[in-house]
């Protein structure tokens, strides 16, 4: 690649000013720095972006379309500047021309197109395709708005409209001579082909809208790649006109101006469920149609023989919100193609795969017959006929066996199974990690799992260090790779290199130091976002995700609450102080959720303001959590809570980037917890609670009773009573009654305390102290924390994404030339 040139680039820095804004770079505000800044560092990327497609086109790779409705991806240009290796050289430009690349950098709005975990994935999984050179493009949505804003007022979530593309997005290029068009209703006409005698399907009365690609570039590291995230916009397919010959198509212009403008307006803010909302399947749909119809122009490009597209794409759907993909990609076999089913079904089945993320039941999509036929009428006779051959397959197995039928069926009880669909027409199935796997296999799926064994595997999520921490903690970054060399970039396992200090006395001190200093970065932030002030010297626990009542924020909450009643019954008891930060967004219509956000900030006012516990305790909401504060939240986290019911998180990747931060887990046995623990050892987590299996079985058996919890234990009763007696809210007593119902049922109809709260607290609270108890150890703890990075090598998406491609995808590594 070619060399860094400071002066040039600080030319072009101020020519991009000029001809952007009419202005002198003295003139310009910081926005403006960061819109010319991003255009310089994108005449680096255009050329290796330029390049890397030639080398495609030469080479003819199999390529990879991830699939996924949700792109999670944070700021791109610090990542770029990263993977570029151009950052500390940018950096060095900018403070010549008197700007810091820190504030710069928070110029840029996140591109939060996605709601959490799920969406994060897709956009580790393109960071580690592009840095390991494999051919593959992300399939997604460019919404208009993503992931909403979150304000706190009064303590309580306000969804604000993330407008992010308000000052445009520098990095993304619009392809209009890649457009496709995309049908919407109508009816299918059955004509009757005299010369191929075969049946031909003609959609008519449709609505159509143009979907129009944007192209985001994604860098590799230091290897010149960059791949694609192609995201849809819709476009009214004819420019409304007003046509006064033709009143009958005026409402229809009108119409289908409006289906353009509402599809891609807005990213769906639920985490873990499943709206129904036919605008939601309209935008499933819409990428899919138009990304499936992209693959195959690109493969006729090259390819004559259809029938072996496969040899040349193969398509990863992240999650069951891309399934139509399957039904999407018959008809156009069948229909524009020409190929029978039976050809075409080969073909899907040998170029779909899925990735189960979830056992939660309300996450579990179903269509209801009558919303799916009217919008899609030609895809839902598509997926009548797969059904009606899969029950035929299920009947021939298990002769006489209606139950199968009942529980495997895809379109059943009136309404479509998206997932019974995905495990039909994939080659494979897979879980997010072993444990998520092994409950697919034995429980939720066990008896797709009995019918077609061969589908099922586990791939266990990943993250990528570029971001996490060679971005995101420069100063640890440095450090490592004085100790070790840079390896670890490329080749995260070498980081268990470290492992031969975390004896060192001298290194145990240049670890906890460096925490210390990320620490006081955090606290400045919370000082400037929050107005609160905290000891970068306590024990920074730190709980960031999405909201959900699995995740069980409450039972973290309930624990502060309960440590607040021992320091004010005991003010002589040695506490070592804590600082408890949270960071969460709810789905906007999830109201206890959003209930458990307003406990926390009604907890924070009350202990935080109490003087007579001399801030030994700490809570802190950070609004709005996102990838960029992300970033420099892992950096500064001493304690990784990760305390969801065993068995409900399928993987999680927040664990994992705070264990490569290091910072210790303390958690149940969920998810990847489970591969972590491995991986460090079990004497360096902080485990308790119910096992997956325990709860299991408790649900197979109705449940359990939280009132023997409540009887028997003073402790837990008083933090409950203090939900309902106005504790944390004098002005209403009533305000947290719900959450108190929510442990106890004592009206509500669901079970009570679903998520084993109760069951599990007095083991939380036990860990806990063996929190504290460790922390005060110093050497002990740097110790732990040392080995936690060390032992981190597994949870790299670059080893995720190479085992989907062994395992799965077996696509070719590009070598580009040397320059
Ligand atoms: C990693 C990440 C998540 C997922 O966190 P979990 O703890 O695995 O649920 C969600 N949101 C953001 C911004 C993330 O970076």
């Amino acid at each position: 690649m070619q060399k860094f040139d400071k002066q040039a680039f600080i030319a072009e820095v101020k020519d991009n000013v000029k001809k952007l804004y009419r202005k002198n770079i003295e003139e310009a505000d910081k926005q403006q720095i960061f819109q010319a800044v991003s255009y310089a560092v994108k005449d680096t990327i255009i050329d290796n972006w330029m390049m890397t497609q030639k080398e495609y086109e030469k080479q003819d790779p199999k390529y990879v379309y991830y699939m996924s409705m949700e792109f999670l991806m944070g700021r791109a240009m610090g990542n770029n500047l990263i993977n570029l290796t151009e950052y500390d050289e940018v950096k060095e430009a900018l403070d010549e021309l008197g700007f810091d690349l820190n504030v710069i950098e928070d110029q840029e709005p996140d591109a939060a197109l996605g709601n959490g975990g799920l969406g994060r994935l897709a956009a580790c999984f393109l960071d580690s395709l592009a840095t390991l050179n494999y051919a593959a493009y992300g399939c997604g949505i460019r919404y208009r708005y993503g992931m909403f804003k979150q304000k706190i007022e009064d303590g309580y979530q306000i969804e604000v409209p993330d407008n992010w593309l308000k000052n445009g997005n520098p990095f993304e290029l619009r392809r209009p001579e890649y457009a496709k068009e995309v049908k919407f209703g109508g009816y299918v006409r059955v004509e009757y082909d005299e010369k191929n005698h075969r049946n031909n399907f003609i959609q008519e009365g449709y609505q159509s809208v143009r979907a129009v690609p944007f192209d985001i570039p994604i860098v590799g590291y230091n290897n010149g790649v960059v791949n694609t995230l192609r995201v849809w916009d819709a476009e009214a397919i004819v420019d409304f006109q007003l046509d006064s010959f033709n009143k009958g198509d005026y409402m229809n212009a009108v119409e289908q101006e409006n289906l353009a403008k509402n599809i891609v307006e807005v990213l769906y803010p639920a985490d873990e469920h499943y709206a129904g909302k036919e605008l939601r399947l309209k935008q499933q749909y819409f990428f899919i149609s138009a990304s499936v119809q992209a693959a195959i122009t690109k493969y006729k490009k090259k390819h004559s023989d259809i029938r072996k597209f496969y040899e040349k794409a193969t398509f990863q759907l992240n999650d069951t919100h891309p399934t139509v993909a399957v039904a999407e990609l018959m008809r156009i076999l069948m229909d524009e193609e020409g190929l029978g089913w039976d050809e075409a079904w080969e073909v899907t089945t040998k170029t779909c795969a899925y990735t189960n993320h979830t056992i939660m039941a309300e996450a579990l999509e179903k269509w209801p017959i009558e919303l799916f036929s009217r919008l899609l009428p030609r895809i839902y006779q598509i997926i009548e006929e797969i059904n009606r051959r899969f029950i035929e397959e299920i009947k021939a197995k298990y002769p006489g066996n209606q139950d199968k039928i009942r529980k495997m069926a895809i379109i059943y009880d009136g309404q479509v199974k998206m997932a019974h669909l995905a495990i039909a027409a994939g080659y494979s199935v897979n879980g997010v990690a072993v444990l998520h796997t092994e409950i697919l296999k034995k429980q939720e799926l066990k008896d797709f799992y009995e019918m077609m064994p061969e589908k099922f595997n586990n791939k266990t999520n990943g993250i990528t260090q570029r971001r996490f921490l060679l971005h995101g903690n420069p100063l640890l970054a440095k450090w490592v790779t004085a100790h070790i060399g840079d390896g670890w970039i490329t080749n995260l396992p070498e980081i268990h290199k470290m492992a031969v200090y975390v004896d060192d006395p001298k290194a145990q001190q240049e670890f906890m130091n460096i925490k210390y200093q990320n620490k006081v970065r955090l606290a400045k932030y919370i000082r400037e976002h929050n107005g609160i002030e905290v000891d970068p010297r306590s024990i920074f626990d730190v709980q960031v995700k999405r909201l959900h009542e699995y995740k069980r924020q409450l039972m973290n909450i309930l624990h502060v609450m309960y440590l607040y009643n021992q320091i004010k019954d005991h003010p002589e008891m040695d506490f070592y102080p804590r600082t408890f930060i949270f960071g969460a967004k709810a789905a906007a219509g999830y109201r206890r959720a959003k209930l458990t956000i307003k406990l926390i900030n009604s907890v924070a006012d009350v202990v935080n303001n109490d003087a007579s516990i001399n801030g030994k305790l700490k809570v802190v909401f950070i609004e709005d959590y996102r990838v960029s504060n992300a970033e420099l939240i892992f950096a500064a986290a001493d304690v990784s809570e990760q305390i969801s019911t065993a068995s409900k998180e399928a993987s999680g990747t927040g664990n994992m980037k705070f264990m490569l931060n290091g910072a210790p887990t303390l958690g149940t046995m969920d998810g990847a917890n489970v591969e972590i623990v491995q991986e460090v050892g079990k004497e360096n987590a902080f485990i308790f609670g119910l096992t997956a299996q325990q709860v299991i079985d408790y649900e197979n058996h109705g449940g359990y009773n939280p009132m023997d919890y409540f009887n028997n234990d003073q402790d837990i009763r008083r933090v409950l009573m203090q939900l309902i007696n106005g504790e944390y809210a004098p002005d209403d007593t009533e305000r947290f009654r719900d959450l108190y119902n929510s442990l106890l049922n004592t009206k509500s109809s669901d079970r009570a305390d679903t998520y084993f709260i109760l069951a599990d607290f007095k083991s939380y609270a036990a860990a806990q102290r063996e929190v504290e108890k460790a922390y005060r150890d110093e050497k002990g703890w740097a110790r732990m924390a040392m080995l936690n990075m060390a032992c981190s090598g597994k949870f790299t998406s670059d080893r995720t994404i190479q085992e989907y491609v062994d395992e799965l995808w077996h696509l070719d590594k590009v070598i580009m030339p040397e320059k």
